[in-house]
């Protein structure tokens, strides 16, 4: 299949000639049509599967029809849960929509808002925008929606996870009721379900994966070690095995910046990215990382959500993530587009409990290999895969009696295990 017959016109199918796409991914060839002929889409589909283009594609076609924004006026609204990720998709709409005379504008918290209130005075036929400052805009009367024609949701699921349903409640309140909805989620929670059930109508449904499956074309493992070598095991690994480009995740901020330090010690180039960055440092951070001379970026989950770096050789998973859905958006980064993907994960024995929740969402018991000199003296349990259906988390009350020994042992250090960085 190519991309000349799904609807697009010739100065879009120029754009994506230029990038060099030769074949539509699965989620755009399904997408693009749906979107060009109207119709509302629910999308099961992370990033790596083409989604951002799965949706900026037939935007731009859709947009370049209509008469363009006035003054202040949106007439497609992206939402997005990071920076990274709106600026990344700000660019897609650039790229893709060069050939256009459309406006676009993207506005995200963490730098001044005047300069992104002077842009939107000229209209933006297509606002990105993460939730926080699109209300605060909104509030200071520099962006309205009368003429809004379509509402994006990418990556709806981080959106509820960082709190955003408030913010999201009440932007979807201010939107005219007839208008085109795009939803974009890698997991559909019951929660998520229960968002699109008030927003998409008669909704065309896409899913690119099964789902919470992990992406094909990434070999995973698990290097079990004791939790005081993880550093020393890293550095050993990234020489040892000549990674080049590797993304570490980090549970957090600070153990980011400790592990960035020791890296450092141990001759890798390395960089932090999370929440306590500013944005210029999180935005050079990623530049350094893309163009080579970084040689390792630890990141926090909410910082790395979104990246987007081309073929992605190597994530490593430096603590296993509280939430074993994290571990799907992580593996995600890698393994992209057609290109192959190692994701390595350390585990200590302590996170046995946290190993076998994501084996069991993945429905899938990861290989072990253990490095020569950093047997673990406390061993890591064997996986047993357990099949029982994994349920939706529902919100719990404090209890006075933790009768969970994971649970009252990270209460005990004072730690929200549902807390997000
Ligand atoms: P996304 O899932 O939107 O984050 O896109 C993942 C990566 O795939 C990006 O680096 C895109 O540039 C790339 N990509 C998107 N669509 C295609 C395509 N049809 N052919 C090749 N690469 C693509």
């Amino acid at each position: 299949m190519s991309f000349d017959s799904l609807g697009l016109s010739a100065p879009i199918l120029a754009a994506v000639k230029e990038k060099g796409y030769e074949t539509p991914s699965p989620i755009q060839a399904q997408a693009i049509p749906a979107v060009i002929e109207g119709r509302d889409v629910m999308a099961a589909a992370q990033t790596g599967t083409g989604k951002t283009a799965g949706f900026t594609l037939p935007l731009l076609e859709l947009l370049s029809k209509g008469p363009r924004a006035p003054s202040n006026q949106a007439r497609a609204l992206v939402l997005t849960p990071t920076r990274e990720l709106a600026a990344q998709v700000a660019e897609s709409v650039e790229t893709y929509g060069k050939n256009l005379s459309l406006n676009s504008t993207v506005v995200f918290g963490g730098v001044k808002i005047n300069p992104q209130m002077m842009k939107l005075r000229r209209g933006a036929d297509i606002l990105v925008a993460t939730p926080g400052r699109l209300m605060d805009l909104y509030n200071q009367k520099a962006v309205r929606f009368d003429k809004l024609e379509v509402l994006i949701l990418d990556e709806a699921d981080r959106m509820l996870d960082m709190g955003f349903i408030r913010d999201i409640r009440k932007i979807l309140a201010l939107l005219p009721k007839r208008r085109q909805n795009l939803m974009f989620s890698a997991t559909f929670s019951d929660d998520i379900r229960s968002l699109a059930k008030g927003l998409v109508n008669d909704p065309v449904e896409i899913s690119v994966s099964p789902r919470n499956a992990t992406a094909r074309t990434v070999t995973q493992w698990v290097s079990p070690v004791d939790k005081n070598q993880k550093p020393a095991l890293l550095a050993h690994l990234i020489w040892e095995e000549k990674w080049e480009q590797v993304l570490v995740f980090s549970r957090t901020k600070h153990g980011a910046n400790k592990l960035t330090k020791f890296l450092e010690n141990n001759g890798i180039k390395a960089a932090a990215i999370h929440g306590n960055k500013s944005q210029g440092a999180r935005t050079r951070a990623l530049a350094d990382f893309k163009s080579g001379s970084i040689r390792a970026l630890v990141a926090t989950d909410i910082a790395a959500r979104g990246l987007d770096i081309d073929q992605l050789p190597q994530v490593v998973n430096f603590d296993l993530p509280n939430v074993p859905e994290d571990y799907v958006h992580r593996i995600g980064r890698t393994g992209r587009a057609g290109s192959t993907g190692q994701a390595v994960s350390l585990v200590a024995a302590e996170e046995f409990k946290l190993l076998s929740d994501i084996e069991r969402l993945i429905k899938q018991v990861l290989d072990r290999k253990v490095t020569e000199g950093f047997e673990p003296v406390h061993k890591l349990p064997p996986s047993r895969l357990n099949t029982r259906p994994v349920r939706a988390k529902k919100p719990k009350k404090p209890r006075v009696d933790h009768r969970d020994g994971q649970r009252s042992g990270d209460n005990a250090r004072g730690h929200k295990p549902k807390a997000r960085r």
